[in-house]
């Protein structure tokens, strides 16, 4: 089998421009421009990428973006005293503290400190806890970009067996609970580093989903033949890009895949837009 590949920089793209439309919309029936406020502590090279990417997409789609630069020495009380300047800026309806943050400063501690209004990477327990309840405010972006994906390219999800590998609380949990609601409707397996006989497991997939990061960690052996393959992975390997999916096995044996780069990573950024809409309507006191 030749699997299709599920092309996230397109679906991306087209979600970015329909997000631009009702920006443009939203501008003009309110005045406001959504506005997303990003802070970088530190000089991580990846980091400094990733936010220049979202400020241009930010851009793009007719909203400001705002970048907040904080040296790698800053302590987690000038941290804090930032976050709480950018929730009471009415100006200000997004918030985005980019990870991760130096080892001085408790990240949990700074992400609960960010306005649930303004959290629009959705990592706050109380975003967090009306997702699990299936009323999101915000959906986390890039487990809201792989159920875009998986709609966009016909992926059926009710009644079939999606099997998760990893469980951090940024893709892993809040994958296996979008999965799970009322309307997606998969059986959900979520397999982590003390799970046993992961292969296995991962045979009885209908869709897998690689959230790992370990450079190609799915082997074709573990894929059962026509199922759905998403790579959420993105590793360095030399000057390479590399998933947690070994590519050229999967995509021999899936029926649908992801690529890397050019799948998950796009859609996280069209979602966080998404998101900064939303919390700009929130604030404008529209739905
Ligand atoms: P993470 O916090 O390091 O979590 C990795 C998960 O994988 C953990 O739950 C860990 O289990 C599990 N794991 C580690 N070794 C394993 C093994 N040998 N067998 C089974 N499970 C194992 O990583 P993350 O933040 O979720 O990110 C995962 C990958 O996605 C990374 O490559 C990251 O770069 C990428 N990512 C991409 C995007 C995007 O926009 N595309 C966004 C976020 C992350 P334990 O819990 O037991 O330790």
């Amino acid at each position: 089998m030749n699997a299709k590949v599920i092309d996230g920089k397109l679906i991306a793209e087209q979600t970015r421009h329909s997000v631009a439309e009702s920006v443009q919309t939203f501008r003009e029936q309110t005045g406001i421009v959504p506005h997303l406020a990003a802070v970088l502590v530190g000089d991580d090279p990846a980091s400094q990428v990733y936010v220049r990417n979202k400020e241009k997409a930010c851009e793009k789609a007719g909203m400001v973006s705002t970048l907040h630069r904080l040296p790698v020495s800053t302590t987690q009380q000038e941290l804090l005293e930032l976050v709480q300047r950018l929730n009471t800026d009415r100006a200000v309806h997004g918030i985005l503290v980019q990870l991760p943050l130096p080892k001085q400063i408790d990240a949990t501690a700074v992400l609960d400190a960010v306005h649930p209004i303004k959290d629009v990477d959705a990592f706050h327990p109380e975003n967090v806890g009306l997702m699990l309840q299936g009323r999101p405010r915000f959906l986390p972006c890039t487990p809201a970009g792989v159920m875009k994906m998986l709609e966009v390219s016909g992926t059926a999800t009710a009644g079939q067996h999606a099997v998760i590998i990893g469980r951090s609380d940024i893709v892993g949990k809040p994958m296996a609970a979008l999965l799970l609601q009322k309307g997606a409707d998969a059986t959900v397996t979520v397999c982590h580093s003390r799970t046993k006989n992961i292969a296995a497991i991962c045979r009885e997939a209908d869709i897998i989903v690689a959230a790992v990061g370990i450079p190609e960690f799915v082997r074709g052996e573990m894929i059962r033949p026509g199922a759905v393959v998403i790579d959420v992975g993105i590793n360095r390997v030399g000057d390479r890009l590399v998933g947690d999916v070994h590519y050229a096995e999967a995509s021999a044996i899936a029926s649908a895949i992801t690529p890397v780069p050019g799948g998950v990573g796009p859609m996280t950024i069209a979602m966080l837009l998404q998101n900064t809409l939303k919390a700009a309507r929130l604030q404008a006191g529209q739905a």
